[in-house]
Parts: structure tokens; sequence; C-alpha cells
């Protein structure tokens, strides 16, 4: 990715040119994140003139690959594990429109096995056979364990996978399905924390169903499981900056949008990068909520304070991941993805083990802690936990090093009242600004903050200043 930042004499020849020649100015992106790369290469491909320009030296946003340096060896990892499922339909299918590589991704059936010998894979039959089978040939379940999950999910398929009432948490709606305690703390528990990056207590039980009902009871590949081969870059990112250059768009990274501004008589906008101003036919936002409440606050308008300040209402969650290293020769007895035990009163709050395969002759592995803000904190502590947790639950030796990444804001909190965002409005509050749309994880109002969820919002903001130009 050789894209640099504009400096300020190119900033203002881009605009005299553009001016001079009358053309329309590009559809400025904010935010070369998914949901930025996602409307970036949509706007491409509807023929439209783009600009994509983001504050980091890479793009990427939250889903980006990161070198880190394990036992003295630079390897090339990410900012944190990312698992995707079959249903991505959108991620998969961008990632395949720019030239992903066939083997950047690993597909596997789905397989949940955890440290406490629960063990559950879907065989390879029509659905909904396959989660049916799956179900009765569990492991580590009791009868009336696998007899009330069958009878939860079973009914959720028959009826058509009905929502909850609106504010039903998920830890409400649990409780509702009459499913047993033994059941909730080793399996729907871990899975909500999983999806929705939520506590069960907290997270948004209409959300949790849909996303059942798209990956359990969708058609069997829906609920495959895909994890990048080595890193996330070479999934979408690196692909996707590639793509966008050689069809013309043009690239900014180090450029942050310091303000925006709304030409008079609906002449367009221009982006304030505190280096000059870049001239836009239209501005894509897809960054974080706390940005965009930044950027949106500024504009004019009766509205501009109240949909700020809902899109600062938007919360979020940490997730930590701690790398481990261990010899090359030294083989791990665990197996590729594995559910552990979690017992945070006694430090052990890894939540997800995944093997990360070999590299500079260093075997590596990575541990998920999502929703823990406190553990997130004390970073010794957790380290230490999480080694001492894979010795007693996997039989795992001493790793050679460690390296913790912890992000604060790893995605939204997906709590039942969280506001819903959409390209054009937030809530009931339509957007009052012609030209300017939302995009990002949380611009997809029925879904948690995940890869998908960002990468449909790029696709609608996309859509809708394509079809906005076309009448402008
Ligand atoms: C550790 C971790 C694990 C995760 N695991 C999963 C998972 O397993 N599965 C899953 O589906 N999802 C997962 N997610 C969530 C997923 O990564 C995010 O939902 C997704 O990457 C969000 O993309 P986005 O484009 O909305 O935002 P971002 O990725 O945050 O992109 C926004 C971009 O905007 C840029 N920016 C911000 N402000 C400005 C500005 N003023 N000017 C210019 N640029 C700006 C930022 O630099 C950034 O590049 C995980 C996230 C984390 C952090």
């Amino acid at each position: 990715m050789s894209a640099a930042a504009p400096d300020r004499a190119e900033v203002s020849r881009r605009r005299d040119t553009l001016d001079g020649d009358g053309r329309r100015a590009p559809v400025t992106v904010v935010g070369a994140g998914w949901s930025g790369l996602a409307a970036a290469v949509a706007l491409r491909d509807r023929g439209l003139p783009v600009r994509l320009i983001d504050s980091a030296p890479q793009a990427g946003g939250r889903a980006r690959g990161l070198a880190i340096t394990l036992a003295g060896r630079t390897v090339r990892l990410d900012n944190g594990q990312h698992l995707m499922v079959g249903a991505y339909r959108d991620s998969l299918a961008l990632a395949r429109r720019v030239g992903m590589a066939h083997d950047a991704l690993r597909r596997s059936p789905m397989r949940l096995v955890a440290a406490d010998g629960l063990s559950l894979s879907a065989p390879p039959l029509p659905a909904p056979l396959h989660l049916a089978a799956g179900l009765i040939g569990a492991r580590g379940l009791t009868w009336p364990d696998r007899w009330a999950l069958l009878r939860c999910l079973g009914g959720l398929r028959l009826r058509g996978w009905p929502a909850p009432a609106p504010q039903t948490t998920v830890a409400q709606w649990l409780a509702a399905q009459r499913q047993p305690e033994a059941l909730r703390r080793r399996f729907w528990v871990p899975l909500c924390v999983a999806m929705l990056n939520t506590p069960a207590p907290q997270a948004c039980a209409a959300t949790f169903v849909r996303v059942l009902r798209d990956t359990l009871g969708a058609p069997r590949g829906d609920s495959d499981f895909l994890l990048a081969a080595h890193s996330l870059d070479e999934v979408l990112p690196a692909p996707a900056i590639k793509h966008l250059q050689a069809h013309g768009a043009q690239v900014c990274l180090r450029t942050t949008a310091r303000g925006l501004r709304m030409q008079p008589e609906g002449a367009g906008w221009s982006v304030d990068t505190g280096e000059g101003l870049l001239p836009a036919s239209g501005v894509i936002l897809a960054v974080p909520a706390p940005a965009q409440a930044r950027l949106v606050a500024g504009l004019p308008g009766a509205q501009a304070e109240a949909i700020a300040a809902r899109l600062a209402g938007i919360d979020h969650e940490p997730i930590a991941t701690l790398y481990l290293a261990w010899p090359a020769d030294r083989p791990l007895p665990a197996p590729e993805l594995c559910m552990l035990t979690e017992n945070p009163a006694r430090g052990a709050h890894g939540q997800w083990f995944f093997d990360r395969g070999e590299q500079q002759g260093l075997r590596l592995a990575a541990v998920v802690v999502s929703a823990a803000a406190e553990a997130a904190h004390a970073r010794e502590a957790l380290t230490e936990g999480i080694v001492a947790q894979l010795r007693a639950q996997l039989a795992l030796p001493a790793p050679l090093d460690t390296r913790l990444v912890v992000e604060r804001r790893a995605t939204l909190r997906c709590t039942p009242d969280r506001p819903r965002v959409h390209a054009h409005a937030v809530d009931s509050l339509t957007l009052p600004w012609p030209g300017l749309w939302l995009a990002g994880e949380q611009a997809w109002p029925d879904y948690p903050g995940t890869l998908e969820a960002a990468v449909r919002s790029g696709r609608a903001a996309a859509a809708a200043a394509a079809s906005h130009l076309a009448e402008h």
C-alpha cells in the first residue's frame, strides 16, 4: 500500500483541476475500515469518482494486519482474532470481487469443541438435518440439556425465528426459553458473548435471534467457520486498496477528516483535513460512532446536536487478544479452535483458543477475551491468568513469549436500546444534510458490530450516494 497523505499544495491543485475541468468532485469516503472499503469499491463499480481517506497509515481499521514481535521475531498477525461465518455473504463477495487470493481464508464446517468436554459438530447433511444430527450427536451434554437445546432451536425454526419483544435481553430470553442453568453457562452465554460482544444480561435478544437464524437456521454452509490463513490484511484491506488504485480511486492514508463543510445551494461538500479542503460531491462517513458524532456536531441545522448526541451515546465493549508463541517443533495438544472455561474469580478470563499455525520458526496461538472491561485493564494479571488457564485446561506448556493486544472500543455494545443508525437516519432523525451518509458497523441496525454489518452498511451508503448523485 503506497498511498500517502496529500500535501497542502496537492490538495488545492486537485481542487483547482476539478473546478477548472468542471468535472464532478469525487465522492469522499472517510474511513478505510471494512465499511469504507466496501463503500469505495461499490461506488467505483457504479462508475463514480471516489476518494478514500483514513487517518491511519494502513487500511483495515479494527480488522487490520499487525506486525508483532514475539520471541525476538516479527510475525504477521492481526489486531485481534476475527472469525467469519459462511453467512457473511457480502464480506465474502467483496473479498472475491477485489481479488482476495483463494487460500487467504480457511473454511471448515461448524465445530464447537470446549475444554470442558462439550463437542458439537454439524455432519454433512442438508439443513436442518445437519443441526438436528449435530445436537443429537453432541458430546459432553446431558440428555435433558440436549433436548432443551433441540426444543429451543427446533421451535424457533418451526415458528420462523420470531423476534423477541424489543427490550428483551438475551438472559431474559433464555429464561423464557426454559434453558437449563448448566446449558446457559456452558453454551448460550459464551455464544452470546462471542456473537454480540456483550454480556447476556445486557445483550439484545432480537439481534441474537437474528444471528442464530442467519447461521444455525440457514443452509449448512452459512454456519461454516472462516479464518484468515495468515492475516486479515490479505483477506480484504490489501487487495481492496490495490483494486481501488487500479480502478482509478484516490487513496489518501494518514489523512484525517477534521471537519465537514456543506457548500451553499447543494454545490457539494468540502472535507477539512487540517492541511486543506478536499472537494467532494458527497461524503460517506465510514468512521466509528464517536468520530461520526464529532464530525456531524459541527454541521448547521437544528438537528445536528440531537443526531450527534445519539451517535455519541453508542457504547462500546473491549476485546483483548493474547498472542502466545512456542518453538515450532513443540506440538500443541489442543484443537484448532476451542472454547475455554471462563472462571474470572480464578483469573481464567480466556474464552476462545485459536491455533494460529507456524511462522518464523514459532508455533502461534491466540486467546480471546471479549466484553470483559475490568480484566482488560489489568494486563499483567490477564496474561498470567490465561497462561495458567491454558496449562490447566489444555495442558499447554509455558510459552516462550506472549503479547497482549487490547482494543478498548472493539465493537458497539449490542444492547436492545442502542441507537439504530442507517445510511440516512439515526433512530427517527433523518439526516438533514443532502449528500452525507453514514456507514460503519453501527450503521447496519439489525446486526451486532461485525465485519458483515460494516460491509453491508458501506454498500448501503454507496447505493444511497449513487441514487442521490444520479438525481442531482
Ligand atoms: C479485537 C477484535 C475482534 C473482533 N472480532 C470479530 C469477529 O470475530 N468477527 C466479526 O465479524 N467482527 C469482529 N470484530 C468487529 C469488526 O472488526 C468491526 O465490526 C469492523 O472492523 C468495523 O469496521 P468499520 O469499518 O465499521 O470501522 P473501523 O474498522 O473502525 O474503520 C474506521 C476507520 O476510520 C478511520 N478514521 C476514524 N476517524 C477518522 C477521521 N476523522 N478521518 C479519517 N479516518 C478516520 C480509522 O482509522 C479506521 O480505519 C472484532 C473487532 C476487534 C477490535
